[in-house]
């Protein structure tokens, strides 16, 4: 057997192993190059939704939603190449996250790229899927319209309106755009119509303009949905904001929409806008929140062909950290 065959079966053996002792633990960089093996998010082992693990990450690569520049449907698979820098340990929560939680990759849901209404359907399956299983997940999207039947999934699991957090640049409460109401600028609005998050339980980060007009915003004020804007992070200590959060009780969901960050920190993504947040200030914030039960999250929005330098990418896998981090607080 030569050295490549010998590395390659090593490396086999090793996913093997991770899985059947029910271990779920991260291929190693100082054994295998982090540049190495076959990329799953984080390099962790890949698992089926029933297997016996606490959280499974997956990709939802579909963005017939975007009303600009697409690219998004290519983002898990860039997501996983760049997460092979993704570590464990987490310094400021001295928390190792893969020893507290069994964390997996458990592949991509299947999408229709030009039916978004079978796309829906498709992914409200595959969350209800894992969902059923007590599991919680972490998706990599896919444009923001994605994030409305894992919602709609989540509502009908909980059985109540979600705790809903949700980073970006936009507040997606926008009207129908060509006739057409299922576009990525529109999710938060069908959320809080369908009744499947909570207004009242409800915080979008990262807000700013400029808007169509000033009735951009009629939505969110009749509803008394709480807005973080970038001026908010700005005008006061960081410190400050995070005190201010509420404590979120019961089954709460983020969503983390890459634009939220300045395109000089995330230049890879659909609908750019200038003024951000900086990828330190999101880590702060996500830092900061007080949740109970995080049930799930997604990130969303990444658009690879527009991320020469892979630095969007790298946000996301970061900001998949502190998620998980999160989650694992309440384990
Ligand atoms: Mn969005
Ligand atoms: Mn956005």
């Amino acid at each position: 057997m030569t050295l490549i065959d010998k590395a390659f079966v090593t490396n086999c053996i090793f996913a093997d192993n991770v899985r059947m002792n029910n271990e779920y633990k991260q291929m190693s960089g100082r054994e295998f190059p982090r540049f190495s093996g076959i990329k799953t998010f984080f390099r962790l082992p890949i698992a089926n939704i029933q297997d016996n693990f606490d959280v499974a990450l997956f990709g939802i690569p579909y963005d017939g939603g975007v009303s600009y520049r697409p690219g998004a449907r290519f983002a898990p698979s860039h997501v996983r190449e760049f997460s092979s820098l993704g570590r464990g340990f987490h310094m400021s929560r001295a928390m190792q996250v893969f020893e507290k939680m069994r964390v997996a990759d458990v592949g991509d849901c299947s999408t229709v790229p030009i039916d978004q209404a079978q796309t829906y359907e498709k992914i409200e399956k595959f969350v209800g899927d894992i969902v059923k299983t007590n599991k919680k997940f972490i998706s990599v999207g896919g444009d923001h319209s994605t994030t409305l039947p894992v919602l709609r999934a989540l509502r009908k699991k909980y059985n109540e309106p979600l705790n809903f957090i949700h980073f970006d640049a936009h507040m997606d409460t926008y009207p129908a755009a060509w006739g057409c109401e299922y576009h990525h600028g529109a999710f938060a609005r069908h959320s809080v119509d369908e009744g499947l998050v909570n207004p009242k339980q409800m915080m979008q980060i990262g807000i700013r303009g400029p808007l169509a007009g000033a009735d951009d915003l009629n939505f969110v004020k009749k509803n008394n949905i709480h807005v973080v804007t970038v001026d908010d992070v700005r005008e006061n200590s960081l410190s400050e904001i995070i005190k201010k959060f509420p404590v979120f009780k019961g089954p709460t969901y983020i969503s983390f929409d890459i634009d939220c960050l300045d395109p000089a920190y995330a230049p890879g993504t659909g609908t750019p806008v200038p003024g951000g947040l900086t990828t330190y200030e999101t880590q702060r914030i996500l830092r900061g929140l007080k949740i109970e039960n995080l049930v799930g999250a997604d990130i969303v929005e990444v658009s690879p062909p527009y991320d020469t330098s892979g630095i969007t990418a790298l946000a996301a896998v970061d900001t998949m950290f502190e998620l998980l981090c999160l989650m694992g607080e309440n384990k």
